[in-house]
This record gives structure tokens, C-alpha cells and sequence, in this order.
């Protein structure tokens, strides 16, 4: 068992036992190492559940939204990025901070199934040589691959692996690394607009429109989302090329100053799609705009709820 399972168990153990929580949300083991569950515990006997994986990149914040309007007390296991989403969900009036009880952990970074589908193709069993080093299994033999190389690029990018708000925290505090971590997309910057254009639409034309990605994030919490409206029609059902479009960069606009690159959507993706690209073009602009990073500040409005004369906005003609 590792350090950080043993300290969460501790904490919860403590807060449910005390009844300060009716529940707590975490993390348990899935039915592989490479799929992690999330998990609601409302009895002391079955704290043992709760694991700290190394496959982690679901956003735990986004199961707050359940018991918005119930009267529980409840206790969650917050990595910084949750925590961040947390603290959005507080700025929206989403939850109430009397209601919660975080247990945050300094996060040493998650690894993730796509990108070790990306590696070696698709996965029969995964195993931990506890090296640093993960054993993968596929139809074509077995590979073995370093963590570091196991990493979605939300995690070598983070820079907030600290939890910005939380009661209690947990593990050793992780030195941040220097940059904004925005390399990435600078990058993808210096290619053409037509090669920009061209890396999309064949990323897009993979999305089947099933809405995971939606369903896996915190801040995407609209009582009716606008794909589902039907009067008026925003968008078509399906997935012909502008439909897709409409979708993925619609999702992304109302993402502006709320997220906080959890990689949870991406994770999620069936398809495989880059949404982080979308999303971390975006949370850069609001950046370099408006001085902003999602949920970082608890004190501090996000840009599309204040204004100030002298924001940027040489686009309004
Ligand atoms: S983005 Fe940061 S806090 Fe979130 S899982 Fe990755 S390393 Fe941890
Ligand atoms: S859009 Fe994706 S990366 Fe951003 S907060 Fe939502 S799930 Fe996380
Ligand atoms: S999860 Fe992937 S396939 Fe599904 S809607 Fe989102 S981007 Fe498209």
C-alpha cells in the first residue's frame, strides 16, 4: 500500500468516524490497474477502499454536483487540479464550502491509459514493476515503459500540483517546475494556420459525439446543455464536420477562465481526441489576457464574471 493510500485512509477514517461527513468521495481500484473507480463511502468498515492510483485522471470535484441540493456533509479526495475546479464550482455558486471537507494531496502527477494506448496499441493487462517502470501487455507481446513516458501532457505541464484550498493535505509537497508550462501550444503556434487547420479537422473527425468528455468535467455543469436544446436548434445530432466543429469549439468558449486542465475529458475520450488542445490554447489566451488561471485564487472572479475598462478588447470594432 502506498504512502498516500495509507494518509487518505487516515484522514477519511477520522472525519467519518467523527461524523463531520456523511461521505467521503475518492478513489478505489478498477478492475485493472488502468482503470480506477471512483468511489462514495458512507461507512467507516469500508474506508479500506479507498486507494491512491497511479491512474487517476478522473476530476473528483465533478461528483460534488450530485449533493448540490442535499444536505450532506461530505468529505473529497483533491489532487490540485480538483481542488482548482472545486474553487470554480465555489465562485459559481455550485456548492457551498460549509458542506465540504478536502482532503488534499500533493500530487506526484497521474499516468494515463490513452497515452499509453497511444504507445503500444490497446492494452490486455498492466502491470506496476515498482521501478518506475509499468509492464504492458497487447496482442503483439510486452513492453515495458517508464512513468515519466506514461504522463498526459496536462500533468508534465502542471504547475499547481500543491491543492489551493483544503483542510487537511496529505504527501510530500512537489517541487514546481520552471515556465508556465505552455510550451506545448507555442509550439503548435508556429505552425501554419492551414497546418493548424489541417491537425484539427483530423483530430475532430474522430469525435463520435458521445459526450464523455462532457460528462467527465466539472465545469461543464449547464442545466441543459446547448447540444441538447431543441428549440432552437443549435446544432445538428451527428457527426458531419461542422456539427463536430460547432460542438468541440463551443465546449471549449465555455471553458474560458473555468478550466482548469485535469486532462479528465481527454481522459474519458473513447475516440481518443486532443481535446487538451483546445482547452489549453484557451486557458493560455486567458492567461496572457487577463492575468487569469482557473481556480487558482480563490479570492479572485474569473474574467467572464467581472470587467474592467481596461481589459483587451482591440476585437470589438
Ligand atoms: S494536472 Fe497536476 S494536480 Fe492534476 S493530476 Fe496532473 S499533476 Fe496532479
Ligand atoms: S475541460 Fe477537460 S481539462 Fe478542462 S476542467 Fe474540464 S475535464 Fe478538466
Ligand atoms: S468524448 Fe471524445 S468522442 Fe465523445 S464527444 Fe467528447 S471528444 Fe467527441
Amino acid at each position: 500500500m502506498s504512502n498516500l493510500t495509507e494518509a487518505i485512509r487516515e484522514q477519511a477514517r477520522k472525519i467519518l468516524a467523527d461524523k463531520k461527513i456523511d461521505l467521503v468521495i475518492g478513489y478505489a481500484e478498477g478492475d485493472n490497474p488502468m482503470r480506477t473507480q471512483l468511489v462514495f463511502i458512507d461507512k467507516v468498515e469500508d474506508i479500506d477502499k479507498l486507494v491512491w492510483p497511479s491512474f487517476g485522471l478522473i476530476n473528483l470535484a465533478n461528483y460534488l454536483l450530485r449533493y448540490k441540493n442535499t444536505p450532506h456533509k461530505i468529505g473529497i479526495v483533491a489532487k490540485g487540479c480538483d481542488s482548482r475546479s472545486i474553487v470554480a464550482l465555489l465562485k459559481e455558486n455550485q456548492i457551498d464550502r460549509d458542506r465540504l471537507y478536502i482532503i488534499g494531496v500533493n500530487c506526484p502527477g497521474m499516468l494515463s491509459r490513452q497515452v499509453a494506448r497511444e504507445k503500444v496499441g490497446e492494452i490486455i493487462t498492466a502491470e506496476d514493476k515498482g521501478d518506475g517502470n509499468w509492464k504492458l501487455t497487447t496482442v503483439e507481446g510486452t513492453k515495458e515503459i517508464s512513468c515519466f513516458d506514461l504522463m498526459p501532457s496536462n500533468c508534465v505541464a502542471c504547475r499547481h500540483h500543491a491543492p489551493v484550498i483544503s483542510d487537511v493535505i496529505v504527501g510530500d509537497p512537489v517541487t514546481e517546475p520552471e515556465g508556465d508550462g505552455y510550451d506545448d501550444i507555442r509550439e503548435f503556434e508556429q505552425k501554419s494556420p492551414a497546418e493548424r487547420h489541417e491537425c484539427l479537422k483530423q483530430e475532430m473527425a474522430n469525435c463520435i459525439r458521445c459526450y464523455a468528455c462532457r460528462q467527465a468535467c466539472p465545469t461543464c455543469n449547464c442545466d441543459e446543455c446547448f447540444v441538447d436544446v431543441t428549440q432552437p436548434k443549435w446544432v445538428d445530432k451527428g457527426v458531419e464536420p461542422t456539427d463536430v466543429a460547432i460542438w468541440q469549439l463551443i465546449r471549449t468558449y465555455h471553458q474560458a477562465g473555468r478550466c482548469v486542465d485535469c486532462g479528465a475529458c481527454e481522459e474519458a475520450c473513447p475516440a481518443g481526441v486532443k481535446l487538451l488542445w483546445l482547452t489549453r490554447k484557451m486557458n493560455l489566451v486567458v492567461r496572457e489576457r487577463f492575468g487569469f488561471e482557473a481556480g487558482v485564487d480563490p479570492e479572485a472572479l474569473p474574467p467572464l464574471a467581472t470587467y474592467k475598462k481596461e481589459d483587451p478588447q482591440e476585437f470589438i470594432l
